[in-house]
């Protein structure tokens, strides 16, 4: 059970994606579009927008130990195994878990492309990865809005398979947030998620500025969804 943050389930309305990171995922470096190709992604955005069905669930437990090779939760079966890990939650009394997706129908449409289109399938996936991002950071910012109300500060979110955290973890980390029953997530055998347009992500809840964050709101990509600069405030306190 989650000691103060619990979101069993939150839809985000995201309307554009950054076209320049849908641009690098195509593997584009600065060479000029024909008008044909910047129209065909285009709509492509508009099509994966409307068909995504971006959500998020989330949790936070207190941290009951670290240890040189785990973090273990209060009340959560999870243990986060690997020096890495360790070492990123090493000033961390509080962990927020969570997992994020677009949803099945995006998987059905990639499938759908493979037999049909295959330019049109490899634009898709680069804007759904964009979109998936996107969708993670809505809800990281929700994290970082809860970090601040209590005066806290969080680290850059890490997710399984990062460092030598293992993708093992997922089983239990999807189980902590009933991500099955709440987003329809589920697992391979190899630990990958099905939707494969899914997220699942670990933010440390830290009493102190953590480094690696943005140095300004300005270059921040949570920019969008986050609630704190409306207080006049920001999560550098
Ligand atoms: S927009 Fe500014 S205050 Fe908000 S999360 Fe980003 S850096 Fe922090």
């Amino acid at each position: 059970m989650g000691v103060g943050l619990r979101i069993a389930r939150e839809s985000y309305q995201i309307t554009s994606v950054n076209r320049s990171e849908v641009l690098r995922y195509l593997g584009h470096s600065g060479q000029s579009l024909s008008a044909e190709l910047d129209e065909r992604i285009e709509a492509v955005t508009q099509r994966c927008l409307y068909m995504a069905r971006p959500r998020a669930t989330m949790a936070s437990f207190a941290v009951e130990e670290i240890g040189p090779d785990a973090v273990v939760l209060t009340g959560c079966a999870l243990r986060l195994t690997g020096h890495d890990i360790t070492q990123h939650l090493a000033s961390a009394h509080e962990v927020v878990l969570f997992a994020a997706t677009l949803g099945a129908d995006i998987d059905r449409e990639l499938r759908r492309l493979s037999l049909t289109d295959a330019l049109e399938q490899v634009i898709f996936d680069a804007v759904a990865t964009a979109l998936i991002e996107k969708t993670a950071d809505a809800a990281n910012a929700h994290v970082r809005a809860y970090a601040a109300e209590q005066g806290a500060f969080t680290s850059w979110r890490f997710s399984p398979g990062y460092g030598d955290l293992p993708l093992s973890v997922q089983p239990m980390l999807l189980a902590s947030l009933d991500a099955t029953r709440q987003l329809g997530i589920t697992l391979t055998p190899s630990h990958l998620m099905v939707p494969t347009k899914s997220v699942t992500a670990i933010v440390g809840i830290h009493p102190t500025p953590q480094p690696g964050l943005e140095s300004s709101c300005s270059i921040c990509s949570l920019a969008e969804f986050c609630s704190i600069r409306t207080t006049g405030r920001t999560c550098r306190g």
